[in-house]
């Protein structure tokens, strides 16, 4: 597939806020672009005029035009401020491709910021391998939980955090609100037609085009309801099943990529390099989260469970009053002396802390140094 960087633009008279839309940053996903024309092209049809500006743009053009998930390295992975600081300060001539590609989207994304008349919004379109339900991801901050409320897909809290890397991620740490959604299966043609409902639902949400002009809003909104099925509308991560190089994973047969398990079930084979199989089990009733069938990985499957309505209101409210700030006077608990959004938490002295607790606030990036749990949220 043939595309350029600028799939298309639209321009309101009147100032607004931004949408940027970023389709096929893994070139075996072209059903992201496919959403983006597919959009403006009806917006054009029908002469429909925004405010601010919609913004769409090919992610990774010449593994798309290759038909790869990318050529020399993941374009999704490359988003860190320290890659970005060495791309910004590197001679061009010595780009890989996406190298070249991730120079070619900063400055559209750039450009796009510096002609911003308002609020700006990113999404982020991917497709999967394994069959299943589409769903969002996203940083969990507050307007960026709002955003991504709007839509009517299963949510999945702190699986964009498991990653380091990927677009959405810097796009908000620069303040725009951000989300992710993986769409379905690559070849699927609903794919293209649940990405481009999210489009639609997003140039309502961002505030381009009011619900009552958006003729493709309410259809939308149904669709995407349709496509949920049974999933639960809010999940979050608890762990991630991780693999290191040369173990042996098999995952149980028959998991979709949200799927329902229960205590007790099993969920996979893993052996460790050099040792004795070791089977896998659920710890207690929940869902398993996008399983590996297929290709390389080092993410065996992520487990995790519903999140009530009762705690998402449980936790907007803690975080609107800022109870948070209690957390760093706790025993084994340090605030980083340069990032207010990361704890240190010594687990010799605060090991029976809940996860559930940093969860509440928004703390998702958990990593492990030693005795010490790094913890960390997306800024806002
Ligand atoms: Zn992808």
């Amino acid at each position: 597939m043939l595309v350029a960087r600028e799939i298309g633009r639209l321009r309101g008279a009147e100032a607004g806020p931004t949408l940027i839309v970023v389709g096929s940053l893994h070139g075996n996903e072209p059903g992201g672009v496919r959403a983006c024309q597919r959009v403006l092209d009806t917006l054009r049809e029908r002469g429909l005029s925004i405010r601010g500006e919609l913004l769409a743009l090919a992610g990774n053009v010449g593994a798309l035009g290759e038909g790869k998930r990318y050529r020399v390295k993941d374009l999704n992975r490359q988003w860190t401020s320290q890659k970005i600081a060495a791309l910004r300060g590197r001679d061009p001539r010595d780009d890989d491709p996406e190298d070249r590609e991730q120079r070619e989207l900063l400055a559209a994304i750039d450009g796009a910021l510096d002609r911003a008349r308002g609020p700006c919004f990113l999404v982020d379109l991917h497709t999967t391998s394994a069959a299943g339900f589409p769903f969002v991801l996203f940083g969990d901050t507050l307007p960026q939980r709002d955003f991504a409320i709007a839509l009517p897909l299963p949510i999945i809290l702190g699986l964009e955090e498991q990653v380091d890397g990927v677009l959405s991620e810097h796009m908000s740490k620069r303040g725009l609100v951000t989300l992710a959604v993986e769409g379905g299966q690559h070849d699927d043609p609903s794919s293209i037609d649940h990405l481009a409902s999210v489009i639609w639902i997003a140039l309502s949400g961002a505030g381009l085009l009011a619900p009552s002009d958006n003729p493709e809003l309410s259809s939308s909104l149904a669709h995407l309801e349709r496509a949920r099925g049974a999933i639960p509308r809010v999940l979050e991560v608890l762990s991630r099943h991780a693999i290191a190089p040369g173990d042996t994973f098999r995952m149980e047969p028959g998991f979709a990529n949200l799927a329902p398990a229960h205590r007790g079930q099993t969920l996979a084979t893993h052996t460790k390099a050099g040792g004795t199989p070791e089977t896998i089990r659920a710890p207690h009733d929940g869902f398993v989260m996008l399983p590996l069938y297929q290709g390389q990985g080092d993410d065996g499957f992520f487990w995790g469970r519903a999140v009530s309505e009762r705690r998402l209101r449980a936790s907007r409210l803690l975080r609107r009053l800022h109870l948070d700030r209690v957390l760093r006077f706790l025993p084994g608990i340090t605030r980083d002396g340069r990032d207010r959004d990361r704890l240190h938490v010594d687990t010799r002295i605060a090991h029976f802390y809940p996860l559930e607790v940093f969860h509440l606030f928004g703390f998702r990036k958990i990593r492990q140094r030693g005795p010490v749990l790094v913890v960390e949220r997306s800024k806002h």
